[in-house]
């Protein structure tokens, strides 16, 4: 579904990917992980084609997605939820859904919306309240409600798990498993909490200084002496 080759990506002279290989397949949950500052999300942009790779290729089911402006990424199929979660705080749970869907099949926010409603119901509840006013965990709910509104095939999460408690963080793992089952959405996820994210995927990749050093089933990453010594220690 997603093929990702020879990727590299600059920040002005800094070189944050430095020719990056990957594949997620349509029905897959992929988890990347990585330390601090390897170029875990600046991967996740570059698909979006924000900043675009300078070199390499992005191909999405079978379109050179490169160069294409986000807009025309999002349209094809592709929404991400970004790191920090970056709702928008003064509007409301519905008007940060309302845009979502901005890109979506006309005719369609409706079902979307009980979609979303029905994986996370507290978003239901709180549907006119303030974003910004919302607890870290209902924020992340509400930014990756905002995702499935575009009704992307291709989910992309950027640390779903970050800041949150460990009680939030098991509901929205189980989440994310719930709709690659039940929607059957292909999820690609970075993660610095490693030892959840493994468990959950079906394949993980290992990111260091802008390249790839490994990959495995999740299983196969969980059980490698090297992930677990830089990743795993303690867990
Ligand atoms: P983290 O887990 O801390 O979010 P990451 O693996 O997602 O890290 P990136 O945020 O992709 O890493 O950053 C990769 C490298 O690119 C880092 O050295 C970072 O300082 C640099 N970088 C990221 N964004 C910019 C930017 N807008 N301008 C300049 N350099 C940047």
């Amino acid at each position: 579904m997603l093929t990702v080759s020879g990727v590299h990506t600059f920040y002005g002279a800094i070189e944050a990917l430095k020719g990056v290989d990957l594949e997620v397949s349509a029905g897959e949950i992929v988890t990347l992980i990585g330390a601090n500052g390897a170029g875990k999300s600046t991967l996740l942009m570059t698909i979006c084609g924000n900043p675009p790779a300078r070199a390499g290729r992005v191909i999405f089911e079978g379109e050179d997605i490169t160069r294409l402006p986000t807009f025309e990424i999002v349209r094809r199929g592709i929404a991400q939820s970004p790191e920090g979660r970056r709702i928008f705080p003064r509007m409301t749970v519905l008007e940060n859904l309302q845009m979502g869907s901005i890109s979506a099949k006309p005719g369609s926010f409706n079902t979307e919306l009980e979609r979303v409603f029905h994986l996370f119901p507290r978003l239901k509840e709180r549907i006119d309240q303030r974003a910004g006013t919302m607890s870290g965990g209902e924020q992340q709910m509400l930014a990756i409600g905002r995702a499935l509104m575009s009704q992307p095939r291709l989910l992309l999460l950027d640390e779903p798990s970050l800041g949150l408690a460990p009680l939030v963080v098991r509901q929205i793992f189980q989440v994310i498993k719930d709709i690659n089952r039940e929607q059957k959405m292909t999820v690609f996820m970075v993660e610095q909490n490693a030892f959840h994210a493994l468990k959950l995927a079906h394949r993980g990749y290992v990111m260091v200084t802008g390249k790839i050093t490994m990959s495995g089933t999740g299983a196969e990453l969980l059980a490698n002496e090297e992930v677990r010594a830089a990743y795993l220690e303690g867990g």
